[in-house]
């Protein structure tokens, strides 16, 4: 099997719930789309939040959309050590929220804090895709990325839904070692 697989690097980012969004930007305020992601129906939308830890900060910290059922912020370990998060944040797939680090997020009428995670790198995949690339929800595969700083990430998290489509997340510190900015490809070592 030697399918190229896209390789995607996630800036850090942040997904909320319109209560946590109207706290942020007010009553009735709600999310500008300005480009599409690649999982479908998400987009990147106008608004963005400032990241804040005492006196250490990261301000334009793009929202995406749609709204979800928790709020989310996403940054690399480099963002962590920036902000000076103690604990830092841990690795996490996406979603899982239980005990993690909150941070304080400021929108232009107001503060809320939410948990904060490092994305464990992941697949996406839809279930056609899945069967043709023989891969299970959950299973951890290796995606290897060609090129003059070639590497090869162990603990890739597959998750597979219909409501995805396929491309491989890296954060930007792990896009960053290999040398990509934006998108790239890969192959699947299993
Ligand atoms: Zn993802």
């Amino acid at each position: 099997m030697n399918k190229k697989i896209l390789v995607e690097v996630s800036a850090r980012h942040v997904h909320l719930t319109q209560i946590d969004f109207e706290k942020l930007y007010g009553k009735g305020k709600t999310l500008i789309p300005i480009s599409k992601l690649s999982q479908p129906g998400e987009f990147a939308s106008q608004q963005t939040i400032t990241l804040l830890n005492g006196k250490n900060k990261i301000e334009n910290v793009r929202i995406l959309g749609p709204f979800r059922k928790n709020s989310q912020v996403e940054i690399s370990l480099t963002d962590a050590y920036k902000l000076k998060l103690n604990p830092l944040p841990s690795i996490r797939v996406s979603g899982d929220l239980n005990n993690t680090t909150k941070i304080t997020t400021k929108g232009p009428k107001g503060n809320v804090k939410i948990p904060v995670i490092i994305a464990q790198r992941h697949l996406h995949c839809n279930e056609k895709q899945a069967k043709e690339l023989k891969l299970k929800n959950n299973q951890k595969i290796s995606i290897r990325i060609l090129g003059q700083r070639e590497i090869t990430f162990h603990n890739v998290i597959v998750r597979v839904s219909n409501n995805y489509d396929l491309s491989v997340h890296l954060d930007t510190d792990e896009g960053n070692s290999v040398g990509i900015k934006g998108k790239a490809f890969g192959n699947i070592i299993k």
